[in-house]
């Protein structure tokens, strides 16, 4: 495996992050909204709930700001991701996945990993800048 050093891993986890971002943006898989009730709802919505439902960076706006999680950015529910119209929304987030965790970002698709922030996933790198 390639090894990058700390700035460049700093970089590249930005980089891949905007790029998951705008693919989100773009796209919009998830369909995230507000209903009358005031409830937030999305297209993967289940009667368990959504996939941020109990993370401790949700906020009333959505994830924090500053938090920055690459591994949920990459990662859609197999529900949406299942969708025909979804298939090259997966992809792309697929290949970003595969270009961050073959340079050494841990983007494991897991209760754990998925709710990193980008402080915790470089920290845990010693790759903060
Ligand atoms: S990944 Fe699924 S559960 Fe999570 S916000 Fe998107 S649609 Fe909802
Ligand atoms: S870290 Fe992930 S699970 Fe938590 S609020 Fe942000 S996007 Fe949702």
């Amino acid at each position: 495996m390639t090894r990058l050093s700390a700035v460049a891993t700093a970089q590249l986890y930005d980089a891949l992050f905007e790029q998951a971002s705008a693919l989100l943006r773009d796209h919009n898989p998830c369909q995230i909204h507000t209903n009358d009730a005031g409830e937030t709802l999305c297209a993967g919505h289940s009667p368990s709930g959504w996939c941020c439902e109990g993370c401790e960076h949700l906020t009333p706006a959505g994830c924090g700001v500053d938090v920055k999680p690459l591994a949920c950015r990459v990662w859609l529910c197999q529900k949406v991701a299942d969708r025909p119209k979804n298939k090259p929304v997966v992809i792309a987030l697929r290949a970003l996945r595969q270009t961050g965790v073959a340079l050494g970002i841990p983007l494991d698709y897991d209760y754990v990993t998925l709710r990193k922030s980008r402080t915790q996933i470089l920290t845990s790198l010693r790759a903060v800048k």
